[in-house]
């Protein structure tokens, strides 16, 4: 596996594969490093569509809100690098932050979110998914790639990335992948590894809620109701809830009638790590 540490080696180096192999498929995966599975499904998804897979290790200071979880947010960078080469990725991108903000760079990133950043996630981390779109433009810009892989886990963003694609015109297939989960049901996050045995289980009242919800909306087509009901569940456990929403997969807002386009979401702490999760309700 290849490492490039800096943005002007890589887009060379992309452009000059692209030039070469015209007919061959660039994958891109962004991540914040500190690996686990849930990233490499994505790596090995990426390897399944695409010829050339990129993968880019980057804690982007601009999507944290709160300076003392960017403190917090773990760095394994070694690690990352074996598991990404005994994955089979082909090259990875490990930039410092004046790699993908130079000065010089002429950076006033602007976008109109139509809304979806009012929501959920947005609502509690101002300024998040600005920073979270300022990066990911600028990654596309560096890596060039044909498809990008994201996790469902992080489903607002998702949205959040497929409207910048839209809207900034980038040539880029962006591929949503499943949510990858400990055998227990715990969505893996890097942020897992802050947490003690006990509170790994008492966060699977996380994933124990939204199964209620998939099952519970068979019948009950309230969304009001719903998630009532949902709460109390939830509160059964020791978890702090932030928002728990049913909202439409398209607009992200909540919905009052449960429809087959529709997604349960649920932010949580548990101590000082804060949790997110969702499921579709079918
Ligand atoms: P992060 O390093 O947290 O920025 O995540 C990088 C990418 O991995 C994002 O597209 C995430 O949605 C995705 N991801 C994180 N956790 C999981 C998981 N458990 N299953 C699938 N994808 C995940």
């Amino acid at each position: 596996m290849q490492v490039f540490t800096t943005a002007t080696s890589l887009t060379q180096q992309v452009r000059a594969y692209r030039t070469q192999n015209p007919l061959l498929r660039v994958g891109f995966v962004p991540t914040m490093g500190a690996l686990h599975f849930g990233h490499i499904r994505l790596i090995e998804e990426a390897k399944n569509q695409c010829d050339l897979v990129i993968c880019s290790i980057f804690v982007n200071p601009t999507q944290f809100n709160d300076p003392a979880d960017l403190l917090r947010y773990p760095r394994t960078l070694e690690r990352d690098i074996d598991l990404l080469d005994q994955a089979g990725c082909h090259w990875v991108y490990t930039p410092d932050v004046d790699d993908v903000y130079p000065p010089d760079l002429n950076s006033a990133f602007e976008i109109d979110f139509a809304g979806l950043d009012q929501v959920m996630e947005g609502a509690f981390r101002p300024g998040h998914f600005k920073g979270v779109a300022q990066v990911v433009n600028r990654l596309f810009s560096i890596a060039e790639p044909h498809y990008a892989f994201f996790g469902r886990k992080d489903f607002q963003q998702v949205a959040i990335i497929k409207h910048l694609v839209k809207v900034k015109n980038i040539p880029v297939q962006i591929v949503p992948v499943d949510t990858v989960r400990s055998d227990e049901g715990l969505a893996l996050s890097s942020r897992n590894s802050l947490l003690s045995d006990l509170e790994r289980k008492e966060s699977l009242i996380i994933y124990k809620t939204l199964l209620a919800a998939q099952d519970w909306s068979k019948t009950q087509k309230d969304a009001a109701k719903l998630k009532i009901r949902l709460v109390e569940l939830f509160n059964q456990g020791t978890l702090q809830l932030q928002y728990l929403e049913i909202c439409d997969n398209d607009s992200l807002r909540p919905v009052s009638q449960i429809t087959s386009t529709c997604t349960c979401c649920i932010a949580a702490f548990c101590g000082k790590v804060r949790l997110i999760d969702n499921l579709p309700l079918l």
